[in-house]
């Protein structure tokens, strides 16, 4: 590759971005935290709108040259409102971890404690301490403490969480925040049993929907800020439609802290092209969520329960296994989670290996973790049921159980492929959804 020259070089690039699509336009993407996006926001994201700038609120901004933008954004904002029944949105944050960071600028100082999950149940590196570079604490100096979790029913302990707050009032520690969601996040959180007991010590909530925005839109997980939450942040780009992005929805009250937050302190400039796709994206899951999120949800469950009965231990099976579009799977009587991640990619399946509860305390590490993860959403975006998520399961027993030929099954999954090129529940979709678009 180094001695390429530049024209050889970009001539390159370019064939590999083409060489991707073509990949994936063959493969099965589980990777719960991606999505396809429609034409249309594929169309957004590539318009005039990705080289300008519009730092600060639409109407008063600090550049000129954004009569459009200014009406894209407003109606940006109309749209996620309606989308999350919310009094404020601010969809400047480029991304999930700049949405928890402009909240964390805004309800709390460094030094301040937040209640938060710890990465192997389930959270996220941008809720984490400063000793793992998670962004909380090493970024805004946070100090965290870790919600119990109760590993049987997967989610967050209540009780212990309530024993633990008044133990840390005790040591002069009380939280001054508290995080709810993660990046595991297969049953709602207990926000409406613990929200009124947290603000009880006058912490601010905020549940991160990063993974699950698109199912609570789509009316199929709980509705946080209707728990008690004080204010969710999100990305745009997995359970929701895209592009990739993020959210702050919230109270009116909140909104000046908010909106400093975000501009100028998180961001300068916000990817005004993703500003745009994101409210096509908005416009779409308002008219499709519903039916999408149903969708999502079922065919989460019919590949638990097709994994399950070929002997996988899925968790959460106490509970029914999921009610997200994610499934986490024990991989440790096959190997482990980085080898099989490994394994399923040559074969066209892309997951990713996940550090499960145990983990840490066995040993193991981030890249030989007890399991997998895995995520519908984008499936169900092809246009796939229920029917389909059985031959998924097919497909990975046949790599991870048989151990068959990766390639061989590759080119099953090629051919199992074939009828799902196009993006579903969207307005128009005459581009298939991997279908690379060349300018140059
Ligand atoms: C993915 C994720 C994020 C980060 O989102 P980006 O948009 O990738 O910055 C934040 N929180 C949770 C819980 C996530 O899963």
């Amino acid at each position: 590759m180094a001695k390429l020259s530049p024209r050889e070089s970009h001539k390159e690039v370019l064939s590999l971005l083409k060489i991707h699509n073509e990949w994936f336009a063959n493969s099965i993407p589980l990777i719960a935290s991606e999505n396809v996006p429609s034409p249309a926001v594929r169309e957004a994201t590539i318009s005039d709108f990705a080289n300008r700038y519009a730092e600060g609120w639409p109407g008063e901004r600090v550049y000129a040259g954004c009569t459009y933008i200014d009406k894209v954004e407003f109606k940006c904002i109309e749209l996620g409102k309606k989308l999350f029944k919310a009094e404020f949105v601010d969809v400047r944050p480029i991304s999930g971890v700049v949405a928890n960071l402009s909240i964390y600028s805004a309800f709390s100082n460094p030094g301040d404690v937040m209640l938060a999950p710890s990465i192997p149940s389930g959270g996220h590196i941008s809720h984490g301490k400063k000793e793992h570079s998670g962004t909380a604490g090493l970024v805004h100096g946070l100090d965290i403490e870790f919600y119990p979790f109760d590993a049987e029913e997967m989610s967050i302990d209540v009780d212990k969480t309530k024993q633990k707050v008044i133990e840390l009032e005790k040591a002069g520690r009380t939280p001054k925040m508290a995080m709810f969601g993660g990046s595991v996040f297969l049953f709602p959180h207990p926000v409406k049993e613990l929200a009124n007991f947290l603000k009880g010590y006058k912490m601010f909530v905020n549940y991160d929907g990063a993974h699950v925005a698109g199912l609570i839109a789509g009316g199929q997980f709980q509705d946080p800020l209707r728990e008690g939450a004080d204010a969710m942040t999100m990305s745009t780009h997995k359970t929701l439609f895209g592009p990739q992005g993020g959210m702050i929805v919230s109270y009116e009250k909140y909104s000046e802290e908010i909106k400093k937050a975000t501009f100028p302190g998180m961001t300068s400039n916000h990817h005004l092209h993703h500003m745009a796709g994101k409210a096509i994206a908005f416009a779409e899951m308002l008219e499709f969520g519903k039916k999408y999120a149903v969708q999502v949800v079922k065919n989460a469950k019919a590949l638990a329960e097709a994994l399950n009965s070929y002997g996988f231990g899925v968790l959460g099976e106490k509970r029914g296994f999921t009610k997200s579009h994610q499934i986490v799977v024990n991989v440790l009587s096959f190997s482990d989670g980085g080898k099989i991640e490994a394994d399923l990619e040559k074969a066209n399946i892309i997951v990713n290996r996940q550090l499960i509860p145990g983990d840490i305390k066995a040993g193991r590490n981030y890249f030989h973790p007890g399991g997998i993860r895995l995520g519908v959403a984008e499936l169900t975006r092809l246009g796939m049921k229920e029917s389909e998520m059985k031959e998924v399961a097919r497909f990975i027993k046949k790599v991870v159980v048989d151990k068959k030929d990766k390639k061989r099954v590759a080119v099953e999954v090629k051919k199992f492929r074939k009828d799902f090129q196009k993006v579903h529940y969207c307005f128009e979709n005459k581009l298939g959804a991997y279908e690379y678009v060349k300018l140059s």
